[in-house]
């Protein structure tokens, strides 16, 4: 089969294990890279503290993004990740496409899979998974302790994968990515040191828009 031709602007998905560290280097990534833009998504879950509306996510009534669903608003949703629903409004990856800017965001496996459908020339999957499951632990009590449950439940939910996590051939059962490998993404890393995931990311980004050439 020919390799179809990649365009930009690009759009990163950064698909990963919840804790593992996704918004941390989106939001290093932010404040070094002028070209790129990060798109917020909707969701119906609850906040956490310290998440803000139109920064982290926009928060919705389950009402009010039923009916953007029906009316065709939502590029992909996702309709039930542990009970909410998350999806990417359409005109916010237009309004940043429209500005030149290459755009990453934070997309479980779902969501990758409805992207790649919609938009095969611009996107770059990237996988991003933790060291072991005790640093994954430590990383979602560290975040929220006050949402031990939901942490704990999350962490249920990746056993059988953090026990594969260097099994390439390993089909990922959690939420997050589930039913994809290692090969079904562009890239795959293992946060260990943040600054140094930062630099890899940054590099990846870098080479991939020198292939694209635009
Ligand atoms: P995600 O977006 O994947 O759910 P976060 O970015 O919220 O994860 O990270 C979870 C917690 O772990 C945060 O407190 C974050 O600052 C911390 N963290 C992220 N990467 C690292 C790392 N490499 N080393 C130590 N702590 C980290
Ligand atoms: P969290 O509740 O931890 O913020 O996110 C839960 C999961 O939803 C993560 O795997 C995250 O990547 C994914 N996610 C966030 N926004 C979207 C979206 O717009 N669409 C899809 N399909 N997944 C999303």
């Amino acid at each position: 089969m020919p390799t179809s031709v990649k365009e930009r602007p690009m759009l990163i998905t950064l698909t990963g294990p919840s804790g593992t560290g996704k918004s941390a280097v989106i939001s290093a990534l932010l404040s070094q890279d002028p070209k790129l833009r990060r798109f917020v998504t909707a969701t119906t879950r609850t906040p956490r503290p310290g998440e803000e509306h139109g920064r982290d996510y926009y928060f919705m009534e389950r009402g009010e993004f039923e009916a953007g669903v029906a009316k065709g608003e939502f590029l992909e949703h996702n309709p039930n990740y542990n009970g909410n629903m998350y999806g990417t409004p359409r005109w916010e990856v237009e309004r940043l496409f429209e500005e030149g800017c290459d755009v990453i965001s934070d997309i479980n496996a779902i969501g990758v899979r409805l992207f790649e459908a919609a938009m095969p020339k611009r996107i770059f999957k990237l996988l991003i998974l933790p060291p072991n499951r005790e640093r994954l632990e430590q990383r979602l009590t560290k975040r929220n302790p006050e949402l031990a449950d939901e942490g704990r439940a999350r962490l249920q939910q990746l056993e059988a994968d953090m026990d594969n996590l260097h099994n390439p051939s390993y089909v990922f059962t959690n939420p997050d990515m589930i039913g994809t490998t290692y090969g079904d993404y562009d890239v795959v890393l293992v946060n260990d040191v943040l600054e140094h995931t930062v630099a890899e990311v940054a590099k990846v980004i870098t080479n991939e828009r020198a292939k694209r050439g635009q």
